[in-house]
């Protein structure tokens, strides 16, 4: 390429060393107009690079982002899930727990329920259980349940639910009504001028079974009450309901 005086550029093109040169010229100011034009499109090449290179450093900044909070996401949900599982767990042992205290509450009310809690006839109870000197044989003797004193053809109830085993007369006992109350308990109720349960009849609590008398080996007009627990007798008063309302005599 070599300057002429016109401003304008000779360009000659051999296409080997024995060719003939093929020659053209061009004016410097479209050399100058391409070299600037050459030089914005670079820049703006390098712009174009450039801000390609920020979007896909952003890009993929994002999509790092994106991936650390899919993996948050499912951790979250892995421990909900556990969480849940947990909870229902909890909820099942509640409702067993409550389960088993509404069916022991049952049980404690049934047991609750056998238990002679009341006082048969209303009267003094003029002895206790426990030894003592037999009023009838003068000895030293157990005295297996309670007597209460009251006047002849007072009524005698039931002291807790239950069934009739024996109502008639027996021995010493004299007229005598037994009653089965389950759990082991049972009553005696002796020396009754009449017995009015019907053996095998189911009695409540407070039903009348029998009349105070004298029958049998008897010092005189009261009830004998006993309390038996698996056949043993036991004191009628610790299963009294409430003791201290129960009169004592000598
Ligand atoms: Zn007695």
């Amino acid at each position: 390429m070599a300057r002429n005086g016109l401003g304008r550029y000779v360009v000659m093109v051999m296409a080997g060393p024995e060719a003939a040169p093929y020659q053209f010229s061009v004016s410097k100011r479209f050399c100058k107009v391409t070299a600037g034009l050459f030089a914005v499109g670079m820049v703006a090449l390098g712009a174009a690079f450039t801000a390609f290179g920020t979007e896909y450093a952003r890009m993929h900044e994002r999509v790092v982002e994106i991936d650390s909070l899919r993996q948050a996401v499912a951790w979250q949900r892995t421990k909900i899930q556990s969480s849940s599982a947990r909870v229902a767990a909890l909820e099942t042992q509640i409702s067993n727990v409550l389960y088993t205290n509404d069916k022991l509450q049952q049980v404690v009310e049934a047991r609750l329920d056998t238990i002679p809690s009341i006082l048969p006839a209303w009267g003094r109870i003029n002895s206790k259980f426990g030894r003592r000197l037999s009023p009838v044989t003068g000895r030293m003797r157990m005295h297996n349940g309670v007597d209460i004193s009251a006047p002849r053809g007072e009524p005698v109830v039931a002291s807790a639910p239950g069934k009739v085993v024996t109502s008639g007369y027996h021995g010493a006992y004299g007229r005598l009504v037994t009653i089965d109350h389950g759990n082991g308990f049972a009553t005696y109720y002796a020396h009754l001028s009449r017995a009015s349960a019907r053996p095998g009849a189911g009695v409540r609590r407070g039903d009348v079974v029998g009349y105070v008398g004298s029958t049998g080996q008897s010092s005189g007009v009261h009830l004998h009450y006993e309390v038996r627990f698996n056949n043993e007798p036991v004191d009628p008063m610790d299963y009294m309901r409430n003791p201290a309302t129960v009169f004592f005599q000598g």
